[in-house]
């Protein structure tokens, strides 16, 4: 959606639910390109993401609410590609896409610590690091438990250069700011009548109040 920076530079990619979007995932996506070298961080959100319960805010509300967190910092964009392309979100096909698109191109798809300890359970997780690198988003001291497959034990970076410089096959942990933050969390907040502010952007919460999401009908 945004302008890209082009084909010379990594294209970082952070895919999720964000429903709704907020700080963990502000502060995580800033913290990767600066640790990566990237000039930004593009937000993927997910249609139907694969491996968890229905969401509670439609793609519309939460590309809304997108658009307003990231209002117009450079640093971060917004790829709508599989809200578009709807149905159960796998994000095998969108990597097969971006690479049909960017041959070349480093692809660098990061994702949090457990989910890559559980990668698994992915739609043809073996074929990820053959169309993209990984970056693991990790607290400081956090140990790591690679998937069971000696191409991904071999896969382990330490330097973001590498991953800059090829198109795909590495996988390296990135420390970024711990920040306890879910989005389970500040449902679960607004079902009760709690506010969850400072846990995400106040324009983000205005959103929701006025949408009366997540049980949020009067709240400020
Ligand atoms: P939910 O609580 O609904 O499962 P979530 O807060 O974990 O949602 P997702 O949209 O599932 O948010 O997360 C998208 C990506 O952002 C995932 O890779 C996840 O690991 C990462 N992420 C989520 N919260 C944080 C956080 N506080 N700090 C760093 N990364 C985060």
């Amino acid at each position: 959606m945004s302008p890209d920076p082009g084909p010379d530079r990594p294209l970082l990619l952070l895919g999720g639910s964000f429903d709704p979007i907020h700080h963990g995932h502000l502060r995580a996506a800033l913290d990767a390109a600066a640790a990566l070298g990237a000039d930004s961080t593009t937000l993927l959100p997910a249609a139907t993401p694969a491996l968890r319960d229905p969401l509670a805010a439609s793609a519309e509300q939460r590309l809304a609410m997108l658009k307003l967190a990231i209002g117009d910092d450079p640093a971060l964009r917004i790829d709508d590609c599989e809200l578009s392309r709807g149905g159960q979100t796998y994000t095998v096909d969108t990597l097969r896409s971006l690479r049909t698109k960017w041959p070349e191109r480093s692809i660098i798809f990061l994702l949090g610590a457990d989910a890559f300890s559980r990668l698994q359970r992915w739609q043809q997780w073996q074929s990820l690091l053959e169309l993209a690198h990984l970056g693991v988003l990790t607290r400081p001291g956090q140990a790591l438990q690679p998937p069971p497959l000696a191409s991904f034990l071999a896969a382990r970076s330490d330097t973001p250069r590498q991953l800059r410089q090829s198109s795909n096959g590495h996988w390296l942990p990135i420390e970024v700011t711990p920040l306890a933050i879910s989005a389970t969390q500040i449902r679960r907040l607004l079902a009760r009548g709690l506010s969850p502010r400072f846990l995400l952007p106040d324009v983000v919460l205005d959103y929701i109040a006025r949408a009366g999401l997540y049980g949020a009908a009067g709240t400020p």
